[in-house]
């Protein structure tokens, strides 16, 4: 039983190389049998960070393991958050490490079997943001236990965490009517076949490449 982080990333190498040589270490230490995978996408597309991590369980595709979702430009600095990358999350629980009061974005923990469950993460929010309330619409269509630690509008979190700042241009995904505006006024029948259609169970991708980074730490190059 593995503890896997995905790493949703494309075209932020000084990030990336910043968090596998000062915060992977850290992590290393505190936590047991502990890998990583960077899911790159190819260029062409709007990023997709949901289908990305969707892509990073499905490389494993184990229930048995637990998953962490992990942004490149946001590293954990102190040991009471680094230990909550180690907790122990029982099925049928997202563990909000660092998320926003309302979403699963940022870092969050949880089982194989719960992120099967929910179907993981839409495929189709193509640029920025949303696909993070999607997930939590889904948890909380099953019941999953959602517990949220840190959380983005905490005033000390930088005590907790060092956040890359950059200027990216956010695309906004076109998406926030469904997440946040009609998702509550949607019958139960209609949210579960929206789930159980688009997700892990529907998602199509190409693995262009696959390389090494360091061990235990390995990225796959993806076309989406
Ligand atoms: N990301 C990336 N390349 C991109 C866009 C996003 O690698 O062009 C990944 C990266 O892991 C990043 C995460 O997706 O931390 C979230 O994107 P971003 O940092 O732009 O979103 P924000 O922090 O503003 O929500
Ligand atoms: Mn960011």
């Amino acid at each position: 039983m593995k503890t896997v982080i995905i790493i949703p990333y494309r075209n932020r190498e000084t990030h990336l190389n910043y968090w596998l040589e000062n915060t992977y270490p850290l992590i290393k230490k505190a936590v047991p049998n502990v890998e990583v995978i960077v899911v790159e996408q190819t260029e062409g597309k709007k990023f997709n960070r949901g289908a990305t991590i969707n892509i990073g369980y499905l490389h494993y595709n184990n229930d048995e393991n637990s998953y962490i979702t992990q942004d490149v430009d946001v590293n954990p600095i102190n040991d009471e958050i680094i230990n909550l990358y180690g907790e122990d999350v029982k099925n049928d629980k997202f563990l909000g490490i660092y998320s926003d009061g309302r979403t699963l974005g940022g870092i969050v923990k949880f089982t194989g079997s719960t992120f099967k469950r929910v179907n993981g993460f839409p495929n189709d929010y193509w640029g920025w943001g949303h696909e993070d309330k999607d997930l939590s619409n889904r948890a909380e269509f099953y019941n999953c236990l959602i517990e949220r630690k840190i959380k983005f509008e905490d005033s000390d979190k930088s005590k907790y965490l060092n956040i890359f700042q950059d200027n990216h241009v956010r695309e906004d995904c076109g998406k926030w009517g469904l997440a946040y505006g009609i998702w509550d006024r949607v019958p139960d029948d209609q949210k579960k076949s929206y789930i159980e259609s688009n997700g892990l169970s529907s998602l199509q991708y190409k693995v262009i490449n696959e390389v090494v980074l360091m061990e235990n730490v390995k990225k796959i190059t993806v076309e989406i």
